[in-house]
């Protein structure tokens, strides 16, 4: 579960902390974006003065594409989270609190049930990874033909067949690889 009961924890001594284990959760994050890991980490929930700061380190992997030659591979994820919640009702006067001090901030339910089910799907949607590869010296597609040079042993052209402005880019995707 990415919910958690913070009562107590409210009622608790300023800069207490509590650590709760995540470990092979399952949720939905987006139509076109499926874990193809469960989540696995750590959630820490620490008392501040009038809010619960919630920090989380998670680990899980999502499906992706390998940026040079196209083979589906699972692409590992790994997301922190910070945030700060405030609750809707004051744990001592059971009065509900204002929300204009901190209108960013997540908000506890009435019961103090601190839900970061949205922040988590939030930050793995965006923690989709920049460049991936089947394997670090995949040797992606032919520029000139599209076929896949990993299983196409000897592929070449006669260099006349080859695009001069093709054969730059592939200059410079050397290039830019190698970085
Ligand atoms: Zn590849
Ligand atoms: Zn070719």
């Amino acid at each position: 579960m990415l919910s958690f009961n913070v009562a107590t924890l409210l009622r608790s001594a300023p800069g207490t902390e509590r650590r709760y284990p995540v470990e092979a959760f399952e949720m939905e994050i987006a139509d076109d974006l499926r874990l193809a890991q469960p989540i696995e980490g750590e959630v820490r929930l620490s008392r501040a003065a009038r809010t619960i700061v919630a920090r989380a380190h998670l680990t899980t992997a999502i499906d992706g594409y390998c940026s040079r030659c196209l083979t589906a591979v699972v692409a590992p994820i790994d997301v922190e989270i910070e945030e700060v919640a405030i609750p809707s009702i004051d744990i001592d006067t059971g009065l509900p609190v204002s929300e204009a001090d901190e209108p960013e901030a997540l908000r506890l339910d009435d019961h103090h049930e601190l839900d970061l089910g949205e922040p988590v799907r939030e930050a793995i949607s965006l923690a989709e990874p920049i460049s991936l590869l089947c394997r670090p010296d995949c040797r992606g597609l032919c520029l000139v033909c599209g076929v896949d040079l990993n299983s196409a042993t000897d592929h070449a052209h006669s260099e006349k067949t080859i695009d001069p402005r093709l054969a730059a880019l592939a200059e410079w995707r050397d290039r830019s690889d190698s970085n």
